[in-house]
């Protein structure tokens, strides 16, 4: 169950860089108005600049106006002419306009009496009238009204300069001061410079007068001129239109009294061009390497971040998951468990929270005996399986080695129950694992969660008690939790604690039961039996200590420790045989065979004379590998018993199958009360003892009648109390010495222990 990548944490950097992305482009974006807005606004400036020129040029050739006006109007001459209220036309247009006419290229040459009426006017060869003057009068009459009055006329002054300059002559002059107005104005449609001046005497200060004549000017602004301030001011193409005439980069030339006289356009200078030509794709080619870096970097950064946290996500999974099975691990299981009890708690919901807790059966031996692969490969098998047990809501972790735990939400009442035959009834496929085919149980242990349960690991206890007493029970099947079977379990826990403290030790100690032959009364072996003296506990029997042993893991240890221990003692038995019980656990080992070799040269037993009692249910589970070792052991001279037989699932086949020197009929069959109705079967026992030659042991003969019943039998061998309880190996010297007498009278039994 992988760990789902948070989605927000993604869209979050993504946003991030988006978002970086963004104020780049937009830190670009402005850079580039910037650039922009620089590259116009020197071309503005310049364009400004220019045109201030232009402005001031004009200005400058108003002044120059005044200034080619001012030596005929300036004169003692003219004033004197004025100064008697006559001036001869001829004088006029001889003396003076046709100076300015053809010297500066005035256009229109007026003289005015003190009444501004037009007295003369001269223009290019010809007289003029004041109807020459209509259009442009109605400008003109501000200019006059200042010159007469002193009163400063509305427009912008063009004649400041000339102004100053002549301060500077009445200095040096006696003469009244003249009074003079220069405007750039509109004649009809074009714009002229209109120059007016007093008539004033230069020396003679009688002839001045308060209200003089006037000298009137009218200079076209023609192209000529706009051509000759283009080459001053290294302007090109500077050109003034007719106002109709649209023209892009045209302003309107507007006159002193701000009427618009056409447009005026140039080929303006543009500083800003090389903002636009050079350094605006060298920027926008920044821009975009920037922006592609970015993006770069942005990209590798998620890229890291995605590395990191897929990292990050594997190593939280690898917290919470078993590596093998791929499945949650007891502390992720302990969490969710934690989680799932306290939403229990709140929620009034009538389903339980039921742990499972599922240990496969003799796991152990899978790894033994195929090997830890296959262990490996049976545990990744087993989780897929009980994963389709599960709901939605539902858990299945892996709490170590065969251990797994199932957390489900069940309904009260069969949940539990139906839970556990689903569990139970997961493992009756084989598995298929290296081209065997395994047959594995395993036991359940269920426990419910109840609502005042609080502490996880309280649910998880019951359910393994429960395992537990599964196990004990017999294995491949559940158990439901059921109070009192924490004490009992503890209990046994403690056994086993104190067994395996107790192996190697002299606790475990061995008793040694006589066998007779039915037929010569004599002791024909001794079974070994284990004892297990506790300390404070006392005798142990076997049949409580070996179970526990064996569901703990001990039997192979503990199974060496008594093997040892009977080899160790195997010469007090001199000449009769030994029998040995070995548990289903020891005779799937491997190593079993060559471990009885060695013991028995070590102690120098024949092994002719050690028969190995195995229990009949052993046969059950008895598969290729069982049947070589038995092979094997009987090729190393080891004689094979078939113990307690009748108890387990008899099969006969398994008697044809492993060829048993002897079989020992369970003693449940052998009392005198059932011995009757008993009798058919134990006479089919000896019939077939004999078919196929082995010897027949009669266990657990009590009584005279009962040894005289399984002889009648025609048993070949006895054991019993009444032959003899089994006795310490001190005793048996003893024993054999006194009893090897012949059956037809045997003696009251000697009862080794009290
Ligand atoms: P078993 O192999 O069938 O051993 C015979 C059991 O019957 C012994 O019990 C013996 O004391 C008891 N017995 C013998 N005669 C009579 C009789 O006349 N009446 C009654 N009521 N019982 C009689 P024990 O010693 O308690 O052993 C019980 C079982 O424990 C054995 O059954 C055997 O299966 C197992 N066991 C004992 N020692 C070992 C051992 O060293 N290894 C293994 N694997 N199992 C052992
Ligand atoms: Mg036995
Ligand atoms: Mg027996």
């Amino acid at each position: 169950m992988p760990l789902s990548r948070p989605v927000d944490s993604e869209a979050k950097l993504r946003a991030t860089s988006f978002r970086v992305t963004l104020m780049l482009a937009a830190t670009g974006l402005a850079l580039l108005i910037v650039i922009i807005y620089a590259g116009l606004s020197m071309n503005r400036s310049a364009w400004q600049y220019e045109h201030a020129r232009v402005d001031a040029e004009l200005t400058e050739i108003v002044n120059q106006t005044l200034m080619e006006q001012k030596p005929w109007a300036f004169w003692d001459e003219a004033a004197l002419f004025a100064h008697h209220g006559r001036i001869p036309r001829k004088w006029f247009e001889e003396q003076v306009a046709a100076s300015l006419v053809e010297g500066y290229r005035h256009e229109q040459i007026y003289l005015l009496d003190p009444k501004d009426r037009v007295i003369h006017g001269y223009g290019r060869g010809r007289r003029l009238t004041d109807q020459q003057l209509k259009a442009l009068w109605p400008s003109i009459r501000p200019m006059l009204h200042e010159i007469r009055t002193g009163i400063r006329r509305p427009y912008i002054r063009r004649d400041a300069a000339f102004g100053s300059a002549q301060k500077r002559y009445e200095k040096l002059s006696s003469a009244r001061s003249g009074r003079w107005a220069a405007n750039i104005l509109k004649d009809g449609g074009r714009p002229v410079i209109v120059s007016i001046m007093t008539i004033t005497p230069t020396t003679e200060a009688r002839l001045a007068s308060d209200r003089p004549h006037l000298l009137l000017s009218v200079v076209p602004l023609d192209q000529q001129i706009f051509d000759a301030i283009g080459r001053h001011l290294d302007l090109e193409g500077l050109k003034l239109t007719p106002t109709r005439r649209s023209n892009p980069g045209a302003i309107p030339f507007v006159t002193d009294d701000g009427r618009t006289a056409g447009m005026l356009a140039w080929t303006a200078a543009t500083p800003g061009e090389p903002m636009f030509t050079r350094i605006l794709p060298l920027f926008a080619i920044l821009l975009a390497v920037a922006l592609f870096y970015a993006r770069l970097v942005l990209r590798r950064l998620r890229d890291t971040h995605s590395l990191l946290y897929e990292q990050e996500a594997h190593s939280r999974f690898l917290a919470l998951h078993d590596g093998l099975s791929q499945l949650p691990n007891r502390r992720h299981f302990m969490t969710e468990l934690r989680r799932k009890l306290e939403r229990l708690a709140e929620s009034e919901s009538p389903h339980r929270l039921c742990v499972a807790y599922v240990d496969v059966d003799r796991f152990k031996d899978v790894n033994d005996v195929i090997g830890h692969g296959a262990g490996d490969a049976l545990v990744t098998q087993i989780g897929p399986r009980l994963k389709t047990l599960l709901g939605p809501d539902d858990l299945l972790a892996r709490l170590g080695g065969d251990e797994f735990a199932i957390l489900k939400i069940v309904a009260d009442g069969d949940g539990q129950r139906l839970l556990g035959e689903a569990i139970i009834s997961a493992f009756t496929h084989p598995f298929l694992i290296e081209g065997h085919c395994i047959e594995v149980t395993a036991s359940v242990g269920i426990a419910v969660a109840h609502p005042g349960d609080a502490e996880p690991e309280g649910v998880l206890r019951d359910a393994d008690i429960s395992l537990y007493k599964a196990k004990e029970e017999g294995r491949n099947r559940y158990v439901l939790f059921k109070r009192g079977m924490a004490d009992e379990i503890h209990a046994r826990r403690r056994t086993e604690g104190d067994l395996r403290t107790a192996i190697g030790t002299e606790q475990i100690c061995i008793e040694y039961q006589p066998l007779i032959s039915t037929r010569t009364g004599r002791v024909s072996a001794f079974e070994a039996l284990a004892r297990w003296q506790h300390p404070s506990r006392g005798m142990i029997p076997p049949l409580e200590f070996i179970p526990i042993a064996e569901q703990g893991g001990l039997m192979l240890p503990l199974g060496d420790h008594i093997l040892e221990k009977v080899f160790r003692e195997a010469a007090a038995f001199d000449g009769v045989e030994l029998a040995i019980n070995l548990s289903p656990i020891q005779l799937r080992q491997r190593r079993l065979p060559d471990r009885l070799d060695q013991l028995a040269r070590r102690f120098s037993v024949d092994p002719g004379k050690v028969i190995l009692e195995i229990t009949e249910s052993m046969l059950l589970q008895a598969d290729e590998v069982t049947s070589e070792i038995f092979d094997r052991l009987r090729r190393s001279g080891f004689r094979l018993a078939l113990d307690d037989f009748g108890t387990g699932y008899s099969s006969l086949g398994y008697l044809g199958r492993f060829a048993f020197d002897k079989i020992k009929i369970d003693r449940s069959f052998i009392s005198s009360s059932s011995m009757e109705t008993l009798r058919p079967i134990l006479e089919g026992i000896v019939h077939i003892g004999r078919g196929l030659r082995v010897d027949v042991v009669a266990e657990g003969i009590e009584s005279a009648e009962e040894l005289a019943m399984v002889q009648a039998l025609g048993c070949n061998e006895a054991q019993g109390y009444y032959i003899s309880r089994p006795m310490p190996i001190t005793s048996v010297p003893a024993f054999l010495a006194s009893e090897r007498t012949p059956i037809e009278r045997p003696k009251p039994p000697r009862l080794a222990r009290g």
